[in-house]
């Protein structure tokens, strides 16, 4: 593997000349502000937050898909560029509802914490907005589609399981949006309920239905815990507040750990006392259940009980 030198904001990086401009300067501590990128998803290079300026070019550069060069010299930061990303943040929240109050990920809203950054606000105009279009169908995802900024990190994710693939965008320019399936409801889509796409959403677009309203992450305590109803050992975060476990959600999943429903259930009923019901589709239909229905453990259930009485009866 051969490395490169650059300079970032002043600061020497040698690195693999594999990386990214945006992966080499967060890997030296400088933090490149970027709305669509995640390094366990594809390049998308959608939201162009992660611009910079590199001597020696007159454009702005995406960095998240600009690979490093020796001898470059890179700025992420000037009056240009913060102008710019003021800009696009300022563009978004044009077409977003002004729900910060009450919204789920207020405080871990990447928008949020942009918008703070570069110092945009939210302001009456009588341009486009985004129109409200929530879906409520899921026990639990609730997508609200007007706080989308079209990021693609939840199709992107979606897509890596090659047995979901649920969502995709749709119609085109200001129209593009994310759907689920043939633009269904959650519940009529094919969706199986793992929570990657909520995992991964920079914002309040979709958000875990069950922790709504109950604790925000940064409110209380967080446990990162693996599943262990498989192989693949899933985690999930545990939130809790004054020693009581309150939510379980689905963490950001990394390359081959796909997530499901079971695991998430089962990590809920390990480390929550009262948990909500459990909801399976039956006939794209979601239906509350039993745990041992919902865990796909009726079967053994029965088996064990049905050894313990045989085995009481030998004993008799
Ligand atoms: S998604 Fe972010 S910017 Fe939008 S309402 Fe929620 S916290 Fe505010
Ligand atoms: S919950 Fe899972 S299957 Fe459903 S849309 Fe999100 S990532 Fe895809
Ligand atoms: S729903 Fe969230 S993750 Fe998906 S495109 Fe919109 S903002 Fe991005």
């Amino acid at each position: 593997m051969s490395t490169v030198k650059l300079t970032i904001d002043g600061k020497v990086a040698e690195v693999s000349s594999e990386l990214t401009v945006l992966q080499a300067a967060r890997s030296i501590g400088i933090d490149i502000p970027a709305l669509c990128y995640d390094e366990t998803l594809e390049i998308f290079g959608a939201c162009r937050m992660c611009i910079v300026e590199i001597e020696g070019s007159n454009k702005l550069q995406t960095s998240c898909s600009t690979l490093v060069k020796n001898g470059m010299i890179v700025h992420t930061e000037t009056d240009r560029i913060k102008s710019t990303r003021k800009d696009i943040v300022q563009m978004l929240l044009d077409s977003h509802p002004n729900d910060c109050l009450t919204c789920q990920k207020s405080g871990e809203c990447l928008l949020q914490d942009y918008a703070y950054r570069y110092d945009a606000n939210f302001r009456n105009h009588h341009g486009a907005m985004r129109p409200q279009l929530m879906d409520t169908s899921s026990p639990y995802i609730l997508r609200d589609n007007s706080k989308c900024i079209l990021c693609g990190k939840c199709v992107l994710t979606c897509y890596q399981v090659s047995d979901r693939q649920v969502l995709s965008f749709s119609e085109r320019g200001y129209d593009t949006k994310v759907v689920f399936g043939a633009d269904q409801t959650i519940e009529e889509s094919p969706c199986v309920s793992c929570n990657r796409c909520v995992a991964v959403c920079p914002v309040g677009a979709l958000v875990d239905k069950r922790q709504l309203g109950k604790i925000r992450n940064w409110d209380g305590n967080t446990t990162v815990v693996m599943c262990k109803a498989c192989e693949y050992g899933c985690e999930f975060e545990v939130y809790s507040r004054n020693k009581e476990n309150i939510a379980v959600t689905a963490k950001a999943p990394s390359n081959g750990r796909p997530l499901c429903l079971k695991g998430r259930l089962a990590t809920e009923l390990k480390y929550l006392e009262n948990p909500d019901k459990p909801y399976i589709k039956i006939n794209e239909r979601f239906e509350e259940t039993t745990w041992d229905k919902a865990l796909g453990i009726t079967e053994l259930i029965e088996k064990i009980n049905r050894l313990e009485k045989d085995n009481k009866e030998e004993e008799e």
